[in-house]
């Protein structure tokens, strides 16, 4: 009987598009609510960082007039599901580009949030540097949640939705963050305090990572 025919799928890459020497990728990681969003806008102001949101470039995608991925994004955010990986890595890898061809800083937040994103990520688009993790007890992004659903407009940041992504963030994203620890390359910070005290323990990461504020 002859063979069924293989699937298509995209020719293997060998090399990443963009070279760590140039391109240098933070990912920021944590469950819904840790803060991840609150602390990216304070590197950015310090750090001279780009701020990509992987889930904000989807909302953008899925609000996008034409977009054929809209529906299946919506879906799959109401649902707190982790979007199919090519989707967001190519949203990811053109807003790298689109920013002076991907040289500078890059803090890529709530990504990547499954082991298969996280190694196609970085085999085909750039090696990170390290992950800042925010680790935060459920209560507590729960109740942030709830509050930010008053004023967020978000499809999500409602009780059901909320049961449904930290579910996702415990089994499919918590195994990302302890393939980066075992290559020692997680930073933890506790993220029940402040903004601004969690703040102070970020700065200290990054001075331990060796990264500097951008001159004023
Ligand atoms: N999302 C996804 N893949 C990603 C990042 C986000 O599919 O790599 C989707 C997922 O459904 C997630 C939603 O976008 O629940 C919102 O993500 P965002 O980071 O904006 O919110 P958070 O849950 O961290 O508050
Ligand atoms: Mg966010």
């Amino acid at each position: 009987m002859a063979p069924a025919s293989p699937r298509l799928s995209a020719p293997p890459k060998s090399t990443p598009t963009f070279s760590p020497d140039k391109t240098s990728v933070i990912f920021v990681l944590g469950g819904p609510g840790a803060g991840k969003g609150t602390q990216c806008a304070k590197l950015v102001r310090d750090y001279g960082f780009t701020h990509l949101s992987a889930g904000d470039l989807l909302r953008a995608e899925q609000d996008r007039e034409g977009s054929e991925f809209g529906d299946m994004i919506k879906e799959y955010i109401k649902d707190g599901k982790i979007v199919p990986m090519e989707v967001t890595v190519q949203l990811l890898e053109n807003a790298i580009m689109d920013k002076d061809e991907g040289r500078g800083r890059f803090l890529i937040d709530g990504f990547p949030r499954k082991m298969d994103q996280a190694v196609r990520f970085e085999e085909a688009v750039c090696p990170s540097k390290f992950t800042l993790f925010f680790d935060c007890p459920e209560d507590v992004m729960s109740e942030r949640l709830i509050n930010r659903g008053k004023t967020s407009g978000r499809t999500d940041d409602n009780a059901e939705s909320i049961k449904k992504r930290f579910k996702t963030f415990v089994e499919t994203s918590m195994p990302v963050v302890e393939y980066f620890e075992k290559q020692g390359k997680v930073v933890k910070i506790k993220a029940v305090k402040s903004p601004d005290e969690i703040y102070e323990d970020v700065k200290e990461a990054m001075v331990q990572r060796g990264i500097e504020p951008s001159a004023k």
